[in-house]
């Protein structure tokens, strides 16, 4: 092992306290897999051969500048200039590249699409096919055209200029709002507090073209930028293309304008910023220590690897921490949480960070008790129990990591590369990871992550920042600064004893089931998959002494993963009126509970260094189990079921009332929020008003009885029969079915099944619903929806309705963002489902638009879906639709879920929507999606849910 000798003098290093990070320590190799190089003009590259997917690649292009580098008249242009890369370059005129990149089955939005933040703008195109090789050449002609060739067209620059006011409108919400309004105060004398990138509006709607230009000129340089491109790609190729293309960029001149490094001013005294607006749902108080941030010539360091571990191990555990104490009735916040990194938006400085959500009025207790917290951590350390949980859960995690390591995506990779880029973010290759984390992390001692906390916490009030956003309200009191600083105050005079650490050490069952038999074992050859050594599995069913039947299908697409899923006869739609308010919060409440032995807390606890969960749901006409886990904690997910399936759900009133409470908050201001309103409204219209579907309420939580949910879960579970469980991943092929016989085949099992009956709410015939609502940022939404009983859930119809909802998107894009700049975004879907009781067939458009413009979105939401009922329908969309569900399909193949899916659908409604799905899309045809379109609308159901701003 060639690192021990240098983890030892890391950790001599830390023994002593000394985490700063120094020039000699021992650097850790750039992963060898990955091709950089860097062309004479500056520009560097990454380049990488990744064949899981096979036939896909990722092309992205990261610029080490963003909005930190704006003159003032320039505020909002570097978030503009991203925008107009997609409209016009010297390859790709007009919208060109996205109507190229649709025909290749690249969608925008999904797979192709870009960033801007402060310091950086990063564009991407994403899930390529690789399969033609000019494909690769043009998505490189892409890269080469947003480095050099935008066109930055008058033309052009005018539609966009709507577009990203929708944008900026769209993203406005309450904390938003208070965060540039107090950028100031946080940065004082620093650019950073007048840089969000979204910008000034009134810039984005009046700037003259030559400031955009100088922008791109000044900073889109050869030696800013760097091109990433990973997956199953000849590298030499690629490589050779990249110099000869980019290697015309000329390179940038002496006199090029230097990357200047914003920095952020220390401050002696503390910067308190108490800030309300009218739609600020809950109250909290960050508290932020700003302290330097690690150099980028400094993150190569073994070190700077060891360091970040040993920060986040600390974290962690007073995270969790924090979780157990805001289960006590008496602590005076509802949730707080600490971590350390980049201070609010500027990479130049870092800071300890701890957030905190106070109960109703109770503010200043609730930062001094979480303060209290964070100073206890720090004097007397974490206990060796805390210490040995997250060791055996950091190792696991890696195990699980290594186990996969032949099939990690494309967008694993990138992301790395990109921070490489940036920031100097280490990339080792996942063996040297992993061989110096198996070693480091047992090896270092508690006293080393002790010392860490210690030096987290600061000793004095220098560069201490307190951030306080409130709601706004009539009558309402809001926090003060000196009664703020005065509780922090108290909390460093307060006397502290050391934390104690409850651990039950019991197994999570003392006495297993007796184990049932597999009686029969019927095997298919349907749903074929290939695993890794050439082996071909369909699926098999088992059949269970108890009756209970199992599906098994061996996997290998994730080398780490295991599902499972159980579904079975019962469901809400069992429980009446009375019941409502417990349905509603069954899910959450049986999630907060214990299971069998353990409370809530206690079973965290219990299960550290397993991978493994297990969850029980209430569906309509189901109750369904879901579970996860690596191929080694197979059996832990299994006890997990078997406890849900036997009644044993522990009632732990101290997490329930936490619940409760935080439910509370969430409910009581939930409407302060305009796209709540919207979507309350659209969801009383669609279900016709029906209480079974109304939204949860904070008047409903008195109706909620835990009791009763209890009940429910074991009633929804005290039949087995009525399940069927399946198995679907890389687990173990000789173990799992004595382990199936034990923890499912002794599931106990009633005759009787009880199914719920036809609950369905549906509006009928036209429904306006048009209203105005009186909000901080003006707002208006729209949808638009229809719907059928009388189409049936067939795989044609299914595909039919995916294309139909994919033109509409297409159609949508193009007129009311790009050529009406009427919104920044609309969407079109459509779908084909079915129940126990029926099927059904739904269109809807949606669009949150400008307030000016909604009639023109509206029209044009509407006629799109009525040209293509009287057969109006543009053949070259429905080719790139097919293309794009091909390719999409073709992912979709390596999934699980995927499978898991595919047998359902078999095994319930005998449909296979696997085997025809290429030939069934190939045979679209722009008639046959109209077809759909005129079926669904024959039904005569239309429903309009719009609202505009009230003055
Ligand atoms: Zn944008």
């Amino acid at each position: 092992m060639t690192y021990m000798k240098h983890l030892l003098f890391v950790l001599a290093l830390l023994m002593a306290g000394i985490v700063t990070a120094t020039a000699q320590m021992p650097s850790i190799p750039v992963d060898p897999d990955v091709r950089i190089g860097k062309l004479d003009n500056g520009l560097t590259y990454y380049i990488r051969h990744n064949n899981w997917p096979e036939n896909r690649a990722e092309f992205y292009i990261a610029q080490k500048v963003g909005s930190i580098q704006e003159d003032d008249n320039q505020r909002g242009l570097a978030h503009f200039l991203e925008h107009m890369a997609f409209n016009g370059s010297k390859h790709f005129k007009g919208n060109e590249l996205l109507r190229w990149c649709e025909s290749i089955g690249v969608k925008f939005g999904t797979d192709l699409n870009a960033y801007t933040s402060i310091d950086q703008t990063v564009y991407n195109i994403s899930n390529v096919p690789t399969t033609r090789e000019t494909v690769v050449d043009s998505c490189l002609m892409i890269l080469w055209d947003w480095a050099d060739g935008l066109l930055l067209e008058q033309e052009e620059i005018e539609k966009e200029r709507g577009v990203i006011h929708e944008e900026w409108r769209l993203r406005s919400s309450a904390q938003q709002r208070m965060l540039e309004r107090d950028l100031p105060k946080l940065y004082p004398g620093s650019k950073y507090g007048y840089r969000m990138p979204i910008g000034l509006m009134e810039i984005i709607d009046n700037f003259e073209r030559p400031f955009l230009q100088a922008y791109y000129e000044k900073w889109y340089r050869p030696d800013n930028q760097g091109i990433i491109v990973v997956g199953d790609v000849d590298v030499d190729k690629v490589e050779q293309k990249i110099k000869t293309m980019f290697s015309q960029i000329a390179k940038p001149g002496a006199d090029a304008a230097k990357l200047e490094r914003v920095e952020v001013p220390d401050n002696a005294e503390p910067i308190v910023v108490i800030d309300k607006d009218k739609e600020q749902r809950i109250n909290f108080v960050q508290l932020l220590v700003k302290h330097d941030a690690v150099p980028d010539s400094l993150k190569g360091s073994l070190e700077y690897l060891v360091a970040n571990y040993m920060k986040n191990v600390a974290t962690g555990m007073l995270n969790s921490r924090f979780g157990e104490i805001v289960q006590q009735a008496d602590c005076p916040f509802l949730e707080a949480s600490v971590s350390d990194g980049t201070y609010l938006l500027s990479r130049t400085k870092d800071a300890l960070g701890l957030g905190v959500v106070p109960k109703d009025g109770m503010m200043n207790e609730a930062v001094k008790a979480a303060y209290t917290e964070l100073l206890r951590a720090a004097e007397f350390g974490f206990t060796a129990t805390e210490y040995g949980r997250s060791k055996a859960n950091t190792l696991s995690s890696l195990d699980k990591q290594y186990s996969n390591k032949d099939k990690r995506y494309n967008s694993q990779f990138v992301n790395q590369y990109v921070n490489h880029f940036l920031a100097n973010e280490p990339i080792p290759s996942i063996d040297d990871y992993y061989q110096v984390m198996k070693q480091l992390v047992p090896a270092i001692p508690l006293d080393a992550i002790n010392q860490v906390m210690k030096q987290l916490v600061p000793k004095n009030d220098s560069n201490f920042v307190l951030v306080s956003f409130n709601q706004e309200k009539e009558g309402a009191t809001y926090p003060k600064e000196d009664e703020l600083l005065a509780a922090i105050k108290e909390a460093k005079g307060g006397q502290l004893t050391a934390w104690v650490d409850n651990v039950k050490d019991e197994p999570l069952m003392t006495t297993l089931p007796k184990p049932g038999k597999i009686v029969k074992e019927v095997k298919t050859d349907k749903f074929v998959t290939e695993t890794t050594d050439g082996t071909k599995n369909g699926y098999s069913e088992l059949t269970l002494s108890n009756g209970v039947k199992v599906v098994l299908k061996h996997t290998d697409l994730k080398k780490d993963q295991v599902i499972l899923s159980g579904e079975g006869w019962g469901g809400s739609a069992l429980y009446g009126e009375k019941d409502f308010a417990n349905i509603k919060m069954f899910d959450d409440v049986v999630e907060a509970s214990g299971l069998g032995n353990f409370s809530h807390t206690e079973l965290g606890k219990a299960l550290a260094g397993k991978i493994a969960g297990a969850t029980l749901q209430l569906g309509t006409y189901r109750a369904e189990i879901s579970g996860s886990s690596t191929p080694t904690d197979v059996e832990t997910m299994l006890q997990l079921v078997y406890l849900y399936m036997t009644g044993n759900v522990k009632k732990d009133q101290q997490s329930f009332d936490q619940l409760m409470k935080t439910t509370e908050l969430q409910l009581k201001n939930r409407l302060l929020q305009p796209e709540a309103v919207f979507s309350d409204s659209l969801s009383l219209t669609m279900t016709d008003h029906n209480p079974r579907y109304k939204s949860l309420d904070v008047a409903d939580l008195a109706k909620v009885d835990y009791d009763r949910i209890l009940a429910m879960a074991k009633e929804c579970t005290a039949n087995a029969a009525a399940f069927t469980f399946t198995i679907i991943g890389n687990y173990n092929d000789a173990t799992i079915r004595p382990l199936i016989e034990q923890y499912l085949g002794s599931l106990p099992v009633q005759k009787k099944i009880v199914k719920g009956k036809d609950v369905s709410s549906d509006y009928k015939g036209k429904v306006v619903n048009n209203f105005k609502h009186k909000a901080e940022t003006p707002k208006a939404i729209a949808v638009l929806h229809w719907y059928s009983k009388k189409v049936p859930y067939t795989l044609e119809n299914v595909i039919r309705a995916q294309a139909v909802g994919q033109v509409l998107q297409m159609v949508y894009l193009k007129e009311i963002r790009e050529e009406a700049s009427a919104a920044y975004t609309a969407a079109g879907q459509a779908s084909v489902s079915r129940n126990d009781f029926g099927d059904e067939a739904n269109i809807l458009g949606y669009c949150p638009m400008k307030p000016e413009k909604a009639d023109t979105a509206i029209f044009i939401l509407r006629r799109a879906v009525q040209d293509m009922a009287a057969g109006k329908c543009d053949a070259d969309m429905v080719t790139k639709v097919k293309e794009y569900m091909i390719k999409a399909h073709g992912d979709r193949l390596k999934t699980n879920g995927y499978w898991q899916g595919c047998i359902n659908n078999w095994r319930k409604w005998n449909l296979d929507f696997h085997t025809d799905y290429e030939k069934t899309v190939q045979a679209i045809t722009p008639e046959r999606l109209c077809d759909f379109v005129k079926e669904v609308l024959k039904a005569g159901n239309e429903a309009e849910i719009v609202m505009l701003p009230a003055e």
